[in-house]
């Protein structure tokens, strides 16, 4: 199932907010340097509009029950919850940009996750070719001029993706994509199309959906991620507003045990670059399904 690696884990770390941005990133950089490890972040192209999620409290099974477990108000704070509604929504990429910078200049990878993150999460089902082609080429644009040059990897805000994504990304050089909830990097298939861009799926449950369930402080958090850890390659996405922000003592403990396990942390762009050397990924269909935790759809490799 797991492709030659050994005992290795792929830390994803996903930017959803301008707070997460500008706070949540510089904690999980210092917290990266002190372990000594490199991640990859995956950051919107546009604008936050957090706000918007508030209608979710109606459209949404799940989903106030979610935000009562997580404790949305104290993880988001009041005038991220306004951004889109009450106070505009700032540019997370554009207004970051020094941090962004700095994520790769300390080592780490940085890659696109969406150019509207509530948007994307919210619609990326229903879009067509063109719309979908549309917001991607927008984002593309942002982190070209960031970076001075082309981005080479995404990750799907909400794990939502769809095939006019897959398309792009396979026609505009990207090294890989993770948007999916798996066990193990393929070459996805969607829509009745086959797609030679590999796809690396997170293979853990994220803290939102286990707090209050496998644990409700750190300790018992972290010895739960820790004892979901296979011997093989293991994707754990983590979010800048829980785990660089309230719950940095959890990712803490699990880094440190882990590190003491033997394990070794990789960037997904390296991990991807080992797949394609050892040459045996599978094909696996994409299926819109449902994970433990989390309220609404989410893509999956279908196993
Ligand atoms: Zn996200």
């Amino acid at each position: 199932m797991n492709t030659g690696f050994h005992k290795t884990i792929g830390l994803k770390v996903d930017v959803d907010t301008y707070d997460g941005m500008r706070k949540g990133v510089p904690t999980l950089l210092s917290l990266l340097r002190k372990h000594g490890i490199r991640a990859s972040f995956f950051v919107p192209m546009g604008k936050d509009h957090t706000g918007w999620t508030a209608k979710r409290v109606f459209t949404r099974k799940g989903f106030l029950k979610k935000a009562g477990r997580v404790g949305v108000l104290e993880t988001y704070g009041l005038k991220t919850l306004m951004y889109g509604l009450l106070l505009p929504g700032p540019e997370i990429a554009r207004k970051a940009t020094p941090i962004l910078k700095q994520i790769v200049a300390e080592g780490h990878e940085a890659g696109i996750h969406g150019y509207d993150h509530v948007h994307w999460h919210d619609y990326v089902k229903t879009w067509g070719r063109e719309k979908t082609e549309e917001v991607l080429q927008k984002a593309s644009a942002v982190y070209e001029d960031v970076f001075g040059e082309r981005p080479r990897s995404f990750a799907a805000p909400g794990w939502m993706v769809n095939q006019h994504a897959l398309r792009f990304f396979r026609n505009n050089g990207f090294a890989y994509t993770s948007d999916t909830r798996g066990l193990s990097p393929f070459f996805p298939e969607m829509g009745g199309e086959s797609f030679d861009i590999l796809q690396i799926p997170t293979t853990l449950p994220t803290l939102d959906e286990v707090v209050g369930i496998a644990g409700t402080d750190a300790a018992s958090l972290s010895r739960f991620f820790l004892s979901s850890l296979t011997d093989g390659l293991n994707i754990l996405t983590v979010h800048t507003e829980l785990e660089g922000h309230r719950w940095a003592g959890c990712l803490d403990a699990f880094v440190r045990i882990s590190l003491e396990q033997g394990f070794t942390f990789e960037r997904l762009i390296d991990i991807a670059a080992q797949c394609k050397n050892q040459g045996i990924v599978p094909r696996c269909r994409i299926i819109y399904g449902y994970v433990e935790g989390r309220a609404g759809e989410v893509s999956r490799q279908e196993t």
